[in-house]
């Protein structure tokens, strides 16, 4: 670890649990104020966490954790509070110690979000991700006002986009990431199929399905290269998630005709649809299956062979 982090928790902190077990990102709050020393912004949370607390804090010597990250924190509003964490930026007045204070902050985040296995994910302008600003949370979630840290980052001439590079390198370093391009924009992808309902598996298909993120991330490159490559080049990260599936291997169907029976019949009425799966291909089947072709500009004979198992089966 580049930075140590101290433990210093407060006691008799409420425990709640975050709506899915774990934070699902963090919030990256500045303290607001000039005067106060980390040790006084502690001091201060100790006393009144019952208002608000968050569960780090860091200055230009320190990282500070004083709120066990696996439970609630109340520092961005009740809507953020149930899955996200957050760290405050303590105050300096010079260039250095900013940049100081700056690196350990963006150290925490990294390393928290590596604790939890979440990726980087910035929301910043789409309000979904994993690295927020409080100015996003007020934005996009609501249940807060506060627009930190944007000013006083600017103060020192950074911005978030500062914030997300320098998160995303220490989380590349604790992760030992090798190829900058490559295992993180493949997560991105893994993680929005893994929070998608839309591709047909659910969280815990996602869980159970793959020995390790990284055999998740294969999964999905896999199924769709050319959509990973989009995420490569940076365009639409989070453009709308296409429903994907893997194309099914269609040639060693049997071409099936009005007389066919068996289990591959009941494969097509099924996969038709407003059919009695019976397996037993007659008049009924026929006229779906001409309607089907029809529709979707295939020749139009009742006959199934592989062009209409394809379309039927793929779509
Ligand atoms: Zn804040």
């Amino acid at each position: 670890m580049k930075y140590e982090i101290q433990f210093k928790y407060i006691e008799g902190l409420p425990k709640k649990s975050y709506r899915n077990g774990k934070p699902e990102g963090i919030v990256m709050h500045e303290t607001d104020n000039e005067k106060s020393t980390i040790w006084n912004e502690i001091a201060f949370m100790s006393r009144n966490f019952l208002n608000a607390f968050v569960n780090a804090f860091a200055d230009k010597d320190n990282i500070v954790e004083i709120a066990d990250p696996r439970y609630i924190c109340y520092g961005a509003g009740a809507v953020a509070n149930r899955f996200l964490m957050g760290i405050e930026l303590c105050h300096h007045k010079t260039k250095a110690d900013f940049e100081a204070s700056f690196d350990r902050w963006c150290f925490y985040a990294a390393a928290k979000l590596v604790q939890f296995d979440l990726p980087v994910i910035d929301a910043e302008k789409t309000g979904k991700g994993t690295l927020w600003s409080h100015a996003a949370v007020s934005k996009h979630l609501g249940g807060t006002t506060h627009d930190d840290p944007h000013d006083y980052l600017a103060r020192f001439g950074y911005n978030w986009s500062m914030v997300v590079d320098r998160v995303t390198k220490y989380w590349n370093e604790l992760k030992g990431v090798k190829t900058e391009n490559s295992l993180p924009t493949g997560k991105v992808y893994a993680y929005e199929v893994y929070q998608s309902k839309s591709v047909g598996f659910s969280t815990s298909t996602y869980l159970s399905g793959f020995n390790d993120y990284y055999a998740a991330v294969d999964f999905c490159r896999r199924w769709d290269s050319a959509f990973v490559k989009e995420h490569n080049t940076g365009k639409t990260v989070f453009g709308p998630t296409p429903a994907i599936k893997p194309a099914i291997d269609v040639s060693k169907y049997p071409t099936l005709r009005k007389g066919s029976t068996g289990q591959y019949v009941k494969t097509l009425q099924k996969a038709l649809g407003g059919l009695v799966v019976d397996g037993s291909y007659g008049s009924l089947t026929d006229t779906a299956v001409r309607a089907f072709q029809k529709k979707n500009g295939l020749t139009e004979d009742g006959i199934v062979g592989p062009k209409t198992w394809d379309k039927v089966i793929n779509g």
